[in-house]
């Protein structure tokens, strides 16, 4: 047998046994896991349902409609693209539908909560267009709206985003567009983390307020890795858009084409399986108490950390992640993050809202309750757990204590399935 089977096995006892924190992460069910590892990966598909430009599509051409028609009935939209490989490139395909090269774009600055994508100047998104940005107000943490219309009016972005890698705070999308109709620029959403709690109502719908939505399948969502682009109430209508020849065309025209052939080639249509199968079961009132669940065991998690003596960047969280600010303790982010490693507890060392050390070191971490809630974990075990991250941080550099704590670590994992829906 390969040896990446030994490696896979290897990295299915790590997922077992351990506590996984990071909050862009989840375990999918079987079925998501069947579907991504089926035939389906032999298929070619450039095109979309009913217009491909390969033979034999009648099947996938069924598996992407199903999909298709999955995420419109759970976010309640009109218009879906399941084709985009990752979250990134949803968000790529934006840029190339709305925007032309050198335009200027608004964000969340990437040390304040954004993501990549959205105008970091390592990123295409920071290279290829002018970036202004906006944060969080120093006191609370919060985004700094009154601070987000100054730069808007003042520099006149052609797009603003909403939208966050490491934010705890629900957006209101109504004062975002509220700026952007006063600039005539266009509201993108990025709801990758969100999106699961999004679908159940448990946090505000950017779908009435923004142009155009994407997101990650794969976080809250609980589907297989990839990207998704959705459409807000108004776009189609309100926004035609000339493509070279001159011809007016719908923005779902221009959203498809900005997919395939703009970014990408043949659609993976194993994933975009995978996908259907997580909508459906998103769909079910179970994936509801699932959502609930991880946003109260985000809300106890903070709660305790915060009883611990921990800094949590604005006070707790509405979502499902949590910035914890690490210097009152006097470690920083690079060696927590190690450390809890060690102990069989996974998060990833974040930059909190100004941040004086550099994105390799860090003065935060992250932390997410989507993949602990799918492993069954509830509010009471939250105590336990910032009992158990408060021990590593208090003797970050004793290994005794970190192998005492991993042994508790597993002890609490133990029995706990992977995921099976
Ligand atoms: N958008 C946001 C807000 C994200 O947090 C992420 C990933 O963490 C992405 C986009 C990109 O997703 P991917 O890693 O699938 O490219």
């Amino acid at each position: 047998m390969d040896i990446i089977f030994d490696l896979i096995e290897k990295e299915r006892q790590r997922q077992s046994h351990g506590l996984e924190l990071i909050a862009s992460e989840n375990f999918v069910s079987d079925n998501v896991m069947k579907a991504m590892g089926s035939v389906l990966t032999n298929k070619y598909a450039e095109g979309y349902p009913g217009k491909r430009y390969y033979g034999g599509c009648e099947v996938v051409d069924e598996v992407e409609t199903l999909a298709i028609n999955r995420a419109k009935e759970l976010f309640g939209v009109d218009y879906v693209n399941v084709q985009p490989h990752s979250g990134s490139q949803a968000n790529a395909a934006i840029y190339l539908a709305v925007l032309k090269p050198g335009d200027k774009i608004m964000g969340m600055d990437l040390s304040m909560g954004g993501h990549l994508t959205h105008g970091s100047a390592v990123n295409f998104s920071g290279i290829q267009y002018e970036v202004v940005s906006y944060g969080v107000e120093r006191e609370t943490g919060l985004i700094d709206y009154n601070q987000m219309r100054e730069v808007a009016l003042r520099e006149r972005p052609k797009m603003m985003i909403a939208g966050f890698s490491a934010y705890s705070r629900d957006l209101d999308y109504a004062k975002y567009r509220e700026i952007a109709d006063e600039i005539g620029a266009t509201l993108w959403a990025d709801i990758a983390h969100p999106a699961g709690l999004v679908a159940k109502g448990l946090l505000n719908s950017p779908f009435e307020h923004c142009h155009v939505v994407t997101t990650t399948t794969h976080k809250t969502l609980r589907g297989p890795r990839g990207g998704m682009i959705m459409m807000g109430k108004d776009f189609e209508n309100t926004y035609g858009h000339k493509t070279p020849k001159g011809e007016i065309k719908m923005m779902s025209q221009v959203l498809d084409g900005a997919v395939f052939p703009g970014i990408q080639g043949g659609p993976l249509e194993h994933v975009i399986a995978g996908k259907a199968i997580a909508f459906g079961e998103a769909l079910d009132v179970q994936f509801e108490t699932y959502a609930k669940q991880v946003r109260a065991n985000a809300q106890a998690l903070s709660k305790a950390m915060i009883n611990r003596g921990f800094d949590i960047v604005s006070g707790g969280t509405d979502n499902h992640l949590m910035l914890v600010d690490l210097r009152n303790k006097g470690v920083n982010g690079k060696e927590t993050e190690k450390a809890l490693v060690l102990a069989d507890i996974t998060c990833n060392k974040n930059m909190v809202p100004f941040d004086d050390k550099s994105p390799f070191t860090t003065s935060g971490i992250r932390l997410g309750t989507a993949a602990i809630t799918t492993r069954g974990l509830k509010e009471n075990d939250m105590d336990t757990i910032a009992g158990l991250i408060s021990e590593v941080v208090d003797n970050i550099k004793n290994e005794e204590v970190l192998v005492s704590v991993r042994k508790k670590v597993n002890e609490l994992m133990e029995g706990k399935a992977l995921f099976n829906y």
